[in-house]
């Protein structure tokens, strides 16, 4: 294994609280639950989980507030022995949370609340420029403010560090914010709602990533849940990767996991392709166990898998 250079993540920290019953309240209604569970979430913070855990140098900027939840965050990251000095705290707004219903049927009703993460600060992001232009990888996701990106990417590139956006959870985004990025790796309904291209097989994924290729992205990776993963570089035959046979407990995260996953990958200096096997198997692990953060593999099982 290659020494691994800089990975910069900024991104969400939520803490999800998850209470399970027979079924979801319809409005007005209040039902007795069976279980409840809180941990931490936000797409930010699962996706830094699985760079650390699979072998990244990885900084984490983030945002949380003054109150009881942010121990959540601090708790977590202090056990997994993560650098925090780039987590920010508010002093006027909420750590982030999301408030997840699940009833017998595993179907959900997610309310999110991003709090101090959607209000990272111009000062705050300054205070990451030393770290950003060292970062050989960079990767963010939509669901902090993102005015404050142009910069980080601008710093990330005067050292032509590879700029990654996983465009979650889906909306539009303008041609010049997508151009940002040289990687984008949409699920297939972000795929679908960025090129207004309905993403549901290779043939329609093809047509997707030629859109949004178009739109300025070199690299467009689509991740189709069980099916794999469609590749599409600009001016290249695109590739399928399929995903990797495990006995599936939860898919919840696996975006993120696999996010993580190429992000390492691709700061080792591994070829495009075998960062994407990597993060298959990142990806591939984190669906054996229950939860997000807590189901990102290890490096050394990342490593049993291809041995
Ligand atoms: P989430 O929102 O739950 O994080 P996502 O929709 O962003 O997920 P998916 O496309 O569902 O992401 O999954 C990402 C990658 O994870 C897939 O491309 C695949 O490699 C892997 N994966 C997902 N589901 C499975 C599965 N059932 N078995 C093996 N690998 C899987």
């Amino acid at each position: 294994m290659k020494e691994p250079l800089k990975i910069m993540i900024v991104g969400s920290f939520v803490v999800d609280l998850m209470a399970r019953s027979e079924t979801l309240p319809i409005p007005g209604q209040t039902v007795k639950g069976s279980f409840f569970k809180m941990g931490p979430g936000g797409k930010g913070s699962n996706q830094a989980v699985a760079a650390f855990r699979s072998g990244g140098d990885v900084s984490f900027l983030t945002k949380i507030g003054r109150d009881l939840f942010s121990s959540v965050a601090l708790d977590f990251y202090h056990s997994e022995k993560m650098d925090t000095s780039l987590v920010f705290k508010d002093a006027t707004q909420n750590t982030g949370i999301a408030l997840i219903m699940v009833d017998e049927k595993s179907q959900n009703s997610i309310s999110v609340v991003p709090g101090a993460c959607s209000s990272i600060t111009f000062q705050e992001i300054t205070k990451a420029s030393g770290v950003l232009k060292r970062a050989k990888v960079f990767l963010t996701q939509l669901e902090t403010n993102l005015d404050i990106i142009p910069y980080a990417v601008g710093k990330v590139r005067e050292n032509q560090g590879t700029t990654i956006l996983n465009p979650a959870p889906a909306q539009p985004l303008s041609d010049a914010f997508l151009a940002l990025f040289d990687i984008i790796t949409p699920n297939e309904t972000e795929a679908s709602i960025l090129s207004g291209v309905k993403v549901v097989n290779r043939e329609s994924a093809e047509k997707a990533a030629d859109v949004l290729i178009g739109k300025g992205v070199k690299t467009v990776l689509i991740t189709m849940g069980a099916q794999g993963v469609f590749l599409k570089e600009r001016g290249s035959r695109s590739q399928f990767f399929p995903a990797l046979p495990v006995k599936v407990i939860d898919t919840t995260g696996a975006g993120d996991a696999f996010n993580g996953g190429l992000a390492v990958a691709l700061s080792e200096e591994k070829s495009l392709q075998d960062s994407i096997l990597f993060a298959t198997a990142v990806a591939a692990l984190s669906v054996t166990k229950i939860g997000t953060a807590p189901s990102m593999p290890l490096r050394t099982e990342v490593d049993q898998f291809f041995s």
